[in-house]
């Protein structure tokens, strides 16, 4: 179950899933908060995944889910401690995903200073593309990434406006946590995030190298 696909059809099993929040500074902006001086990290737990193809089912306890979409890190080697130098040749792969967030429960546990688990961990929370492998995106900093809803421009990310790149979440995730093959990082959304809606149509693209649909299944309840 929780694995994820490259493009040449190889299964790669998950590990951890760490997730950075506030990494565009217009995005920031857009939700009301403020730049961080060390990058925001969060996790979902593997129960959360959802692969292209999968219906999205929104939950019934919530009636504010937003799509945000990030370009997805796939680690290939581990390690503690790792150096800016060395971070991008740990890295395996490249996908897009969607953090989906159930904004209304989230403001109220930011407001409350609580967790965001519930907000951001529910099952289907972290959709999936399939993967590209490392070299075929040879400047992962400079690359470009979009949504659409329903064929309209939604969202369009440039890795070169992240406020911590790559390299630096690489490095600050292993100075905390033992990086393991299989972990995916969520890198941030850009702005233009924004509620789904039951027959919604996401199509997502990663410069012309990658692309991924889904789709927004029926009436909230009628489960997957
Ligand atoms: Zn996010």
């Amino acid at each position: 179950m929780n694995k994820i696909h490259m493009l040449d059809g190889t299964a790669i099993s998950v590990a951890n899933i760490f997730c950075i929040g506030r990494n565009y500074a217009a995005h920031v902006k857009e939700l009301g908060n403020r730049e961080e001086l060390e990058p925001v990290v969060f996790l979902k737990p593997g129960s959360a995944l959802s692969l292209e193809g999968r219906p999205i089912h929104l939950p019934e306890w919530t009636d504010d889910v937003h799509y945000e979409t990030e370009l997805v890190v796939l680690i290939g080697r581990g390690g503690k401690r790792i150096a800016r130098e060395d971070a991008l040749s740990h890295v395996a792969g490249y996908g897009l995903g969607l953090d989906l967030t159930a904004r209304d429960r989230q403001s109220e546990a930011k407001a409350r200073g609580l967790p965001w688990t519930l907000s951001k961990g529910f099952d289907q929370a972290a959709c999936l593309s399939r993967f590209i492998a490392a070299e075929a995106l040879p400047e992962p900093n400079r690359c470009r990434f979009s949504l659409s809803v329903n064929g309209q421009l939604r969202q369009s990310g440039r890795t070169e406006l992240m406020l911590f790149d790559l390299a630096e979440l690489i490095v600050y995730l292993s100075e905390r946590f033992t990086l393991s093959p299989g972990d995916l990082i969520f890198t941030g959304t850009p702005e233009g995030v924004g509620k789904l809606y039951p027959g919604d149509r996401l199509s997502l693209r990663l410069e012309d190298r990658l692309q991924a649909e889904f789709e927004v299944g029926g009436e909230a309840g009628s489960g997957a």
